[in-house]
């Protein structure tokens, strides 16, 4: 069977690029990348992917979510039962804190009223999504990282990096999940694995202007074939 482009992509992200990811921005086991939280902390990964949006996590949202750990707060009832005020300052190192503000009381209140993790997949995607400040991006990232299911979120740096490297250019969101998770095996380890890399590789390399002349993949990457090499 021929290889996919993603499924190229991915594997030599894993095999030279893997080792340039930050220690501490994702738990690492071998080859694989997880959300920098115990395994079992659902809620404090569901709080993650709130808190890390349009924010910066090793220095933003990782310390949002350690005033909430140091509070002793970082649980659902517990979060309903602090006074704005508090969670305010708690999360302020996220930045949109009445957004996020509003998202923590809602998500809270539903994993109070109801157990999210005895949803199949598209229930839990849609109640997730009605909450307030949840997209498909986020809801995506709660899917995979907190509840361990094989849905990948589709991020800026997965679209710019695949446009670039595959030379594909689709639609809209769900296009471009359904040829990310057609491309490669459908298996949460590899889905936790690629969108981490994707994030890191885009945030290090492939970026609004990328750093073509640095890049460890850039022997097979369509844009660099398509262009001349002075970038
Ligand atoms: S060679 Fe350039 S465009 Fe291609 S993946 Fe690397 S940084 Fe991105």
């Amino acid at each position: 069977m021929e290889t996919s482009c993603p499924s190229m992509l991915y594997r030599l992200l894993v095999d030279e690029f893997l080792d340039e990811v930050p220690p501490n921005e994702w738990r690492r086991d071998g080859k694989c990348l997880d959300w920098p939280a115990p395994e079992n902390a659902t809620f404090e990964r569901i709080v993650g992917a709130i808190l890390v949006q349009n924010a910066n996590w090793r220095n933003n949202a990782s310390k949002a979510v350690e005033n909430l750990k140091k509070m002793g707060i970082l649980e659902p009832s517990k979060i309903v039962e602090t006074p704005p005020t508090l969670l305010k300052e708690a999360i302020k190192p996220a930045g949109f804190t009445d957004r996020k503000l509003k998202t923590l009381y809602e998500v809270s209140k539903l994993m109070i009223s109801l157990r999210l993790d005895s949803l199949d997949d598209p229930s839990l995607r849609r109640r997730l999504l009605s909450v307030n400040g949840i997209g498909p991006e986020t809801s995506d990232t709660i899917l995979l990282y907190a509840f361990n299911r094989p849905v990948i979120p589709v991020s800026k740096y997965a679209k710019r990096i695949l446009e670039r490297f595959c030379n594909i250019h689709l639609k809209n969101y769900l296009e471009w999940q359904t040829y990310i998770q057609e491309s490669i095996p459908r298996d949460v380890e590899t889905y936790k694995t690629f969108h981490a890399l994707l994030t890191e590789f885009g945030l290090k390399f492939c970026t609004d202007k990328p750093k073509c002349n640095l890049c460890p993949i850039r022997a097979d990457c369509r844009y660099t074939m398509k262009k001349p090499m002075n970038r």
